[in-house]
């Protein structure tokens, strides 16, 4: 059973890593969705910091929150895999508010170090079924002085679709609040654009598959471009992910990206790492 856990492409890299959703052996499932919880609880999940660069300036502005799970015997587990675990488990509504709680106090610490930065936090779709995140996230806000144009929220397309009245309330009474709010993996939906027009949304964030690409393929080139230009339309920022190389960085600026990010600039980093390179690098 064991082997059957790990999946053959992460073998290249010499290193296994677990996959709890692939994982059919019911009290391993269990068991880990236990760790979770008390990861969770004893705030033992980390938050590592990945900055946002408005290519124009070269100024940071701001930086995205990514949970990290280092499992005490499993070792690193990707949010890709514990993320739908807690999603299937309710353990989903904890750890937003952790790792929002987490990512609110660093934004806040940067801010009384002088730097004038944003953050932002994923949103799984549940989430946005959650009729007192609003009043939770405004809670926080208080709490930590941030200010609420300094938070920014990124949603998929896919999570709205799943109940788009309710979550249309939650998005507006966020977006009441003065959050910001963002389209994460813009492309990969399948959502009309009509829809987009009508969102409480103030970004969009183009998905790095199409981001990667387009240093080597035409045709994804011609979709960076017509998605700047149709967010630029919409008077959205239009925000690059998986920025991975000077070419990109080069030709996205060129386009009119509005915010760049992605190894090119800087990978994900804990806390402290973020705030030392920050140091060194508040003009890219
Ligand atoms: P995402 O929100 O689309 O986050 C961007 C992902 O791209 C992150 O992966 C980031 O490390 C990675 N990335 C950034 N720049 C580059 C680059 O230049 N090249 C490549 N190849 N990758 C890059 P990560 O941290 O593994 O997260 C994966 C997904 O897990 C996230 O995708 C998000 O959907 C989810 N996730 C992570 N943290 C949280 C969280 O706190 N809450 C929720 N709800 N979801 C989270
Ligand atoms: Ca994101
Ligand atoms: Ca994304
Ligand atoms: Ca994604």
């Amino acid at each position: 059973a064991d082997v059957a856990m790990y999946s053959a492409k992460d073998t290249r890299s010499g290193e296994r890593v677990y996959h709890p959703s692939q994982d059919r052996n019911t009290p391993t499932r269990l068991a880990l969705i236990g760790d979770l919880g008390q990861a969770i609880d004893h705030r033992d999940l980390q938050v590592v910091f990945q900055p946002k660069v408005d290519p124009a300036t070269g100024h940071v502005t701001g930086a995205e929150a990514l949970a990290r799970w280092h499992h005490p015997e499993q070792g690193f587990i990707p949010p890709d895999q514990f993320i739908p675990l807690a999603e299937q488990s309710g353990l989903i509504r904890p750890l937003t508010l952790h790792v929002l709680d987490v990512a609110l106090r660093r934004c806040a610490s940067w801010r009384r170090t002088g730097h004038d930065l944003g953050v932002a936090v994923n949103l799984s779709p549940n989430s946005l079924l959650d009729t007192d995140l609003p009043d939770v996230v405004a809670r926080l806000l208080r709490e930590t002085g941030v200010p609420p144009h300094a938070l920014t929220l990124e949603i998929t397309e896919s999570s709205i679709m799943a109940d788009p009245t309710r979550s249309l309330r939650t998005l507006d009474r966020l977006h009441t609040l003065g959050v910001k709010l963002a389209i994460d993996d813009f492309g990969t939906g399948y959502s009309s654009l009509g829809r987009l027009r009508d969102l409480p949304i103030d970004e969009v964030k183009i998905d790095k598959s199409f981001v990667q690409r387009m240093a080597v393929d035409r045709r994804d080139r011609a979709l960076v471009t017509s998605a700047v230009q149709l967010g630029h339309a919409l008077d959205l920022e239009v925000v690059a992910e998986g920025v991975e190389d000077l070419d990109t960085y080069t030709h996205l600026t060129r386009e009119g990206c509005n915010l760049i990010q992605g190894y090119y600039v800087s990978r994900p980093l804990p806390a402290d790492a973020f705030a030392t390179w920050l140091r060194d690098h508040e003009v890219i």
